[in-house]
């Protein structure tokens, strides 16, 4: 672990108010289990008690952790500061809902440290916020970032979505344009992906709607970096853009660089060394194996070194820091400049990647189609 690699702790809360038509991620209604559920987190923190110290970023996520009351987000943070070390000036972010964002929940929840706001505004169009099955509005999206503002938060995050049925590109700058009129520190911009399981998917695969297709998606991707680039912000991964350097997420980095992380509550997956693992997908079971003093571990996978190999390139080509060719060659046993000479020169050429200072570089349009490239 070099000195970049410190630690993050995330903590998912897995409930919601009512479920998104588009979600896939876990989360439960039934708002009753809440209280077992935070016993059961704090339990659960203790089994983990000196196995990753110090954390430099603590990221409560969801679900919708603004459910939770500045009270309840308190305690968290003070067993986590009592069972874990925190290192001094630790980046402390909150996944919310704008329905959820008074003026006073949000001064108390800056009092109590949280210096991190991510906001899930996801349109400024009522009528797609309404397709999504948001339950805030644009008024209440609106409030909830100026009144962050005003709480003291210096560094704000909106989660925006595109890609939605009847997108134009006009419709969707337009969307980015009331986006930085806020100036927020960070913006994440995700194509709408429909799962099949989802509402919406059902309702896609019964033909009910359409969505932009290939080249269209394609030219919403493009568009995002030049009007995001134009107005101060860095593209810094696929859909991440921040207003400086100083910006961006210091806890979703470490997913994307085999930094180790610690992940509590349901659903939540941890990574150290070479060894991935994961909590029940289920409230009701993860309180049940706790309470009886067991692990709430789902499943644990020993990543091999090609694993490895194939998860720092993908992540690598995601993201503007691309891969540094010694550090790649020293942490995977691989020489990636010797090895792949031939395809790295024609994906060069093709102008998806560029090699310069001992790295490899996504480009724009390498950034569009990252999924796909293939090195190894
Ligand atoms: S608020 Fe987030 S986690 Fe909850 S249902 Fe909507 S998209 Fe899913």
């Amino acid at each position: 672990m070099n000195s970049e690699q410190t630690p993050g702790l995330y903590i998912h809360i897995p409930f919601c108010l009512s479920k998104c038509l588009y979600c896939d991620f876990y989360s439960s209604t039934t708002l009753s289990a809440l209280p077992h559920f935070l016993e059961a987190l704090f339990k659960e923190m203790a089994m983990y008690r000196n196995q990753f110290n110090p954390f430099n970023t603590v990221y409560i996520g969801g679900g919708t952790p603004s459910l939770l009351s500045p009270q309840q987000l308190e305690s968290i943070l003070i067993r986590t500061r009592e069972i874990f070390d925190l290192t001094s000036n630790p980046e402390i972010t909150v996944e919310t809902n704008p329905a959820d964002l008074s003026q006073s929940y949000l001064e108390s929840i800056r009092e109590i440290g949280i210096n991190r706001i991510n906001i899930g505004v996801q349109s400024f169009d009522q009528k797609v916020l309404g397709f999504l099955g948001r339950r805030h509005s644009v008024k209440q999206a609106i409030s909830a970032i100026e009144a962050s503002r005003k709480a003291g938060f210096h560094n704000i995050g909106l989660d925006l979505i595109y890609g939605v049925p009847e997108q134009t590109i006009d419709s969707w700058l337009d969307i980015l344009k009331q986006a930085v009129v806020f100036a927020p520190e960070h913006l994440s911009c995700y194509q709408l992906t429909l799962e099949a399981h989802t509402p919406l998917g059902k309702r896609y695969q019964a033909g009910e709607f359409s969505i932009p297709g290939e080249d269209l998606q394609y030219e919403l991707f493009m568009k995002t970096p030049q009007f995001l680039e134009d107005m101060g912000y860095i593209h810094y991964e696929v859909s991440n853009f921040a207003r400086g350097t100083e910006y961006t997420s210091r806890h979703n980095q470490k997913y994307w660089d085999h930094s180790p992380y610690l992940g509590l509550g349901p659903a939540a997956h941890s990574f150290q060394n070479n060894r991935r693992w994961w909590n029940y997908r289920s409230v009701d079971q993860y309180v049940t194996a706790i309470n009886a003093g067991n692990s709430p571990l789902e499943e644990t996978e020993i990543l091999t070194m090609d694993q490895l190999r194939l998860e720092a390139l993908y992540f690598g080509l995601r993201t503007k820091k691309g891969v540094n060719f010694e550090d790649f060659r020293n942490r995977y046993q691989y020489d990636l400049l010797a090895e792949k000479e031939k395809t790295l020169s024609k994906l060069q050429e093709e102008g998806f990647i560029s090699l310069q200072d001992g790295h490899l570089y996504p480009t724009p349009t390498g950034l569009a189609i990252a999924d796909r490239i293939s090195l190894i």
